[in-house]
């Protein structure tokens, strides 16, 4: 019995059933605009939207777990902040999202979701038109929940490099708080990990700080005491969450800028995402983390992490048809 067994012996009984569903939305369902739901493989986006053209957009990702939706209102709430910083307007207003995601992942029949809302600029045909004319548009869909580390890996650790031929973009540029897609540094940062024969980029901030790595905050312990960088990075939910039940554990920890070199002398590592939760980091730059194995802090977050998920403070149950 491995430590993880508790979390995932039930989600793969989901999974097993969700694969023999006949429900057309079973794969993933999408809202784009339109009147109805399209299965997700369907969806489009017209060609003119700025969100395709120029990235002119901004998104955020809530999970939905064994049938309960985790901690959405953080999301809507970071959404919110992120629409006003760019000065978007979401077309559904909040409700009407929070209604509409709700009736997706119930008339999908999925128990643990991955949810995507986005609001881009919209259609804009004449380079001069000012963008607050533009009237914004949303995308939802709802897909199976996505593992940023597989549940195998997961077990044992991943691994990851500092990346050394690309830097997180600056604040100054790109506003690191606005969750964006804007992923040309990330992008560069895995392929030079896979270059490197690690799974995943950590960036730095130029400076000599760590940031972010592709999609997922960082977290570093060091003699019990959680570490984890300040700027330039997404404010994450899951980092929340996590730091939430470091409290509950009597476990301290810092939201501070980390030198790079904190990294290499770290007991124990590990990165933090709405998809996939908890991962761990046994491997950095092809050196052993700490002993080389998931540590007790990392085992002891995630396991509070996972089991939050049941926790009415923090999600609710979707009725499903
Ligand atoms: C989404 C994302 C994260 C993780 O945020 P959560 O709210 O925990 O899902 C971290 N960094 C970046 C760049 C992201 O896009």
């Amino acid at each position: 019995m491995s430590w993880t067994d508790h979390i995932f012996e039930g989600y793969r009984r989901r999974v097993a059933e969700l694969e023999i569903s006949e429900n057309p939305f079973a794969h993933g369902i999408a809202w784009t605009g339109g009147p109805d739901f399209v299965p997700i493989d369907q969806a489009k986006v017209p060609l003119l939207d700025q969100g395709f053209l120029k990235s002119d957009l901004t998104y955020d990702v809530p999970a939905v777990w064994d049938g309960r939706f985790f901690r959405l209102d953080d999301h809507l709430d970071r959404l919110e902040a992120s629409l006003a910083k760019l000065r978007l307007t979401n077309p559904l207003g909040r409700q009407g999202m929070r209604d509409k995601l709700v009736e997706m992942v119930a008339t999908s029949g999925i128990r643990d979701a991955y949810v995507m809302m986005i609001v881009t600029r919209g259609l804009r045909y004449i380079r001069q038109t000012p963008p607050e004319d533009c009237v914004n548009n949303c995308y939802l869909m709802v897909t199976p929940y996505l593992w940023v580390m597989d549940e195998a890996v997961q077990k044992t650790g991943g691994s990851a490099v500092i990346a050394r031929n690309v830097r997180r973009v600056p604040a100054g540029a790109i506003d690191p708080t606005v969750k964006n897609l804007q992923w040309g540094d990330f992008t560069r940062g895995i392929l030079e990990a896979r270059d490197r024969g690690a799974q995943y980029p950590i960036l730095t901030d130029g400076d000599a700080n760590l940031t972010e790595g592709s999609g997922f905050n960082v977290v570093l312990v060091k003699d019990g005491k959680l570490f984890t960088p300040k700027r330039g990075v997404l404010e994450g939910v899951t980092r929340k969450s996590v730091l939430a039940v470091a409290d509950k554990l009597g476990l301290p920890w810092v939201i501070d800028d980390i030198p790079v070199g904190m990294a290499y002398a770290a007991d124990e590592l590990l990165f933090v995402t709405t998809a996939g939760g908890v991962m761990p980091v046994t491997r950095l730059d092809g050196q052993p983390v700490g002993d080389g194995t998931v540590g007790p802090v990392t085992r002891a977050l995630w396991k509070g992490y996972w089991d939050a998920h049941y926790d009415p403070e923090h999600s609710f149950a979707i009725n499903y048809y």
